[in-house]
């Protein structure tokens, strides 16, 4: 897609730092640098996020995940990482080519607050949410 920000890295029109490339998968530091070493990775064929990938190229992009986690370590000292995917506008994607995004993270501190509140489970509305959700794998 020529409109597309990533499909012009890959294709090397726009600029990016490159770390790790294969025949499928591109990685390079996110501009924006939420942590030191924050990381994307992208299948290099277009597809929008999870909810439109295929199995395939969720098998490409998520292979690389723990070689690029390690050397993220290694590399940053980070005591930690977060993998994180943003898939529609309602989750915060703003760059709607599909990416994986890994934050380095500093039991020191390092600004970033992701938290799941605690609640009181309702395991009765679980077990049903469970089902309906099951009828949908396909
Ligand atoms: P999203 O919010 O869609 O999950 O994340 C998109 C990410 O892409 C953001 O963290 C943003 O900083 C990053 N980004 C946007 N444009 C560029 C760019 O031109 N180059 C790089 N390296 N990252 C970008
Ligand atoms: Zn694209």
């Amino acid at each position: 897609m020529t409109d597309c920000i990533f499909c012009q890295i890959v294709s090397g029109a726009i600029p990016s730092s490159q770390i790790y490339e294969d025949e499928k998968v591109l990685v390079f530091l996110d501009i924006t640098q939420v942590t030191p070493g924050h990381t994307l990775i992208i299948p290099k064929q277009h597809c929008k996020n999870l909810i439109d990938m295929s199995a395939d190229t969720a098998r490409q992009v998520f292979g690389v995940v723990p070689k690029l986690a390690q050397a993220l370590v290694k590399a940053t000292g980070a005591d930690g990482i977060n993998l994180i995917n943003n898939s529609e506008e309602a989750a915060g994607q703003t760059v709607f080519h599909a990416h994986i995004h890994l934050l380095p993270r500093f039991a020191a501190g390092d600004g970033l607050d992701i938290r799941f509140v605690q609640n009181e489970p309702d395991f009765g509305k679980i077990a049903e949410l469970a089902k309906h959700i099951q009828q949908e794998v396909n």
